[in-house]
């Protein structure tokens, strides 16, 4: 088997987003039931988790964190109605996952109102996709080769054409979740199946003992809020304990469809006050220790959050399939479409329908 990447193991979104492990997909999971059918989200559910207990399984102890997961109703720029509305969307949410059997509580703290989610976990996703290389590298040695700092050029059946030679392969899966297309064009154009978008995060410098206590109270695992826009974890690294705050997507969506990762002054002014609601004061100079971006990849309004797995091309010569488009939660969903897209090339097995196909290969 043979990978290429155009940069380094988990310098795209992999090792740069807020680190949640998040039990299902984009859509809340009473969304998906409504959109998809019972079946299909409860499977994704399902399998989301089993994907973590697997990381669980093969990482190092205490990688995976598996401290549960807040979603809270409100929160930066919401005003009361909203934040009822939001209320009774949670409810919803916890009835559904009642009825198939998941395990959901109702919590309010000083860190607000919703849901907390047991199952759910959180890690640092530099060290989950470095290790989950080094696990892959012990189980299947020399049969696994990996070319970093390679890019593909163009992807035929049988032919991976790179900047630095081309591959032979009689099925070939193509992984990219931002920019899947502008690598395969033909999820592009004018109604693309698959479109880029960039979201944004900060870090603050390591916090002091009396911020870290009231953080650690309003961040006591991965938090989301403001369905979904806005989330926030805690990374207690060998310089000490830093808030991690990402979101805003909608503050400036127009300009967040774009292949850049540069982080922009407005989305940043917003994840900037989301920063402050958790710490419990106004943000100082020097608090913000570093700010990034990085592209992710959404499915059409059609596929009502799927994600994307199929195949884009079959001829003689060999098959190739795509996976991404994991609209903004691809942590758990990009391993069970990629597994479900190896079943797909090796086996012939359709992907379940809690995925969108691409377009039918010409
Ligand atoms: C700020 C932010 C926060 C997020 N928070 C969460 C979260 O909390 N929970 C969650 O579940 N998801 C989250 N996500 C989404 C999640 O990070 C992604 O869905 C997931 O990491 C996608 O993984 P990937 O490996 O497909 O994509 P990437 O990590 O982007 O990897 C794609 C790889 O493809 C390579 N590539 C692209 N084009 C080419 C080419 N032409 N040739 C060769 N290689 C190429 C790139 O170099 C890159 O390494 C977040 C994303 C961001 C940006």
């Amino acid at each position: 088997m043979v990978g290429v990447d155009a940069g380094r193991v988990a310098a795209g979104a992999a090792g740069r987003n807020g680190g949640l492990l998040l039990g299902g997909a984009e859509p809340a999971f009473h969304d998906a039931v409504a959109d998809w059918g019972a079946g299909p989200a409860a499977w994704l559910y399902r399998a989301t988790l089993a994907e973590l207990d697997h990381l669980v399984d093969v990482l190092p102890a205490g990688v995976v964190r598996r401290a549960g997961s807040l979603r809270l109703a409100g929160g930066v720029g919401v005003d009361d109605d909203e934040r009822t509305r939001e209320l009774a969307d949670c409810a919803a949410q916890a009835a559904a996952l009642r009825e198939h059997g998941i395990a959901v509580e109702e919590r309010s703290g000083s860190f607000g109102e919703g849901l907390f989610l047991p199952d759910d976990a959180q890690a640092n996703p530099v060290v989950r996709h470095l290790g989950v290389l080094a696990h892959l590298q012990r189980e299947h040695g020399p049969r696994v080769r990996l070319h970093e700092a390679t890019r593909v050029l163009r992807v035929r059946p049988g032919r991976v054409e790179t900047d630095r030679g081309a591959v032979g392969a009689d099925v070939v899966l193509v992984a990219v979740d931002g920019r899947l297309d502008v690598l395969l064009p033909q999820l592009g154009g004018e109604r693309p199946t698959v479109r880029t978008a960039r979201l944004q995060m900060l870090a603050t410098t390591p916090l002091d003992d009396d911020d870290a206590a009231r953080v650690r109270e309003r961040v006591p695992c991965g938090v989301y809020e403001r369905w979904g826009y806005d989330y926030a974890q805690l990374d207690d690294g060998p310089a000490g304990l830093r808030l991690l705050v990402g979101g805003g997507r909608d503050v400036d969506r127009a300009a967040e469809w774009t292949t850049s990762t540069d982080p922009t002054p407005p989305v940043q002014a917003h994840v900037e006050r989301v920063a402050e609601r958790l710490l419990g004061r106004p943000l100082r100079a020097g608090d913000v220790g570093h700010r990034w971006g990085a592209s992710v990849g959404y499915t059409a309004p059609e596929a009502q959050g799927r994600a994307l797995c199929g195949l884009v091309d079959e001829r003689p010569g060999g098959r190739v399939a795509a996976v991404g488009g994991y609209c903004g939660t691809g942590n758990l969903v990009g391993a069970v479409a990629a597994r479900a897209a190896v079943r797909l090339l090796l086996e012939g097995e359709q992907p379940p329908s809690c995925f969108t196909p691409p377009p039918a290969p010409p």
